[in-house]
């Protein structure tokens, strides 16, 4: 073994995560001694997270992915922010240690899921349907990737105003803008769309529009990855649309988070292969 990790994930109700055994089959398969261990704070009242964070390092831990309720939160108790972390204002990854540094693996997975699957292909005029914390990742990632346009709808029309705002001095040449008018027709104008609700897991079963709706030769990315195969894509694909799933999001932020942590590049079609299979 080429050292010993150990490395936590940080949230409330995480039993059902695939991050951990994502992270431990690559670990392996990097050679590396890594152990990642669920901190589940669900239920626990006046929940301190300094209190967690330096209990972790007193203990060894090299880093902590962080999750639901607390990617915000996390941020009072860190010393340096990554761009993305300053943009978007959330973490999902801590390096621990005497400088703790935050970065923002959503964003940056869902970006390179997202290019793996343009391929090369000009975007054209996006359409993101969802504006809440993972929204904000999504939008800053194609924002860093120089599209076109984005036009941003949530029904909490003030969130997708407060993206736009928030994002309004970043620069690149992207049009970026809040929508205005039906989604129905939005959809169907745009050349894709990135589905950011919650819609699609059992919870919250449906779709958030008719992909049937969308124009012939659009694209379709979802960010839901469970169930991996939701009703959107179920429909989408059946109408013929090319699809990204939520898995290369959900392998992107774990193998970029990874790759922090490690100084290793790990293997994105072996995590991949390997998260299909969970
Ligand atoms: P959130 O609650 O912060 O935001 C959801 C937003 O969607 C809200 O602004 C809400 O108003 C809007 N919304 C809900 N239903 C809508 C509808 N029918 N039409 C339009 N807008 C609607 O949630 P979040 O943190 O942004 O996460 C969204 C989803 O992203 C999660 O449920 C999760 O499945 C997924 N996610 C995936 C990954 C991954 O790695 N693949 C990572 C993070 C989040």
């Amino acid at each position: 073994a080429r050292g010993s990790l150990k490395v936590a994930l940080i949230g409330d109700g995480i039993g059902p995560s695939l991050t951990p055994p994502m992270h431990e089959a690559e670990g392996r398969a990097l050679g590396l001694d890594y152990t990642y261990e669920r901190v589940d704070l669900a239920g626990q009242d006046d929940v301190d997270l300094a209190q967690v964070l330096a209990h972790l390092e007193a203990r060894g831990f090299a880093a902590a992915n962080v999750t639901h309720p607390y990617k915000q939160a996390v941020l009072a108790h860190v010393d340096e922010l990554s761009d993305e972390v300053q943009r978007i204002g959330s973490a999902n990854l801590v390096l621990l240690g005497p400088t703790r540094r935050a970065h923002n693996t959503d964003c940056t997975g869902f970006g390179s899921g997202l290019a793996t699957f343009l391929q090369g292909r000009a975007a054209g005029r996006v359409l993101q349907v969802g504006a809440g914390g993972a929204g904000l990742a999504t939008a800053y990632a194609m924002l860093g990737m120089g599209f076109d346009e984005i036009v941003v709808h949530d029904r909490d029309a003030a969130s997708a105003r407060r993206l736009v705002e928030r994002f309004a001095d970043v620069g690149g040449p992207t049009r970026l803008s809040a929508a205005d008018g039906e989604l129905a027709d939005l959809v169907a104008r745009a050349d894709g769309v990135v589905h950011v609700t919650p819609m699609g897991m059992a919870e919250h079963p449906g779709t958030a529009f008719a992909p049937e709706g969308m124009a012939p030769g659009a694209w379709l990315a979802e960010v839901v990855y469970r169930p991996l195969e939701t009703e959107l894509v179920r429909r989408a694909r059946g109408a013929g649309l090319r699809v990204l799933d939520g898995g290369l999001m959900a392998v992107g932020q774990a193998a970029d988070s990874m790759a922090h942590i490690t100084h290793l590049a790990p293997d994105r079609d072996r995590m991949l292969a390997h998260f299909q299979q969970l």
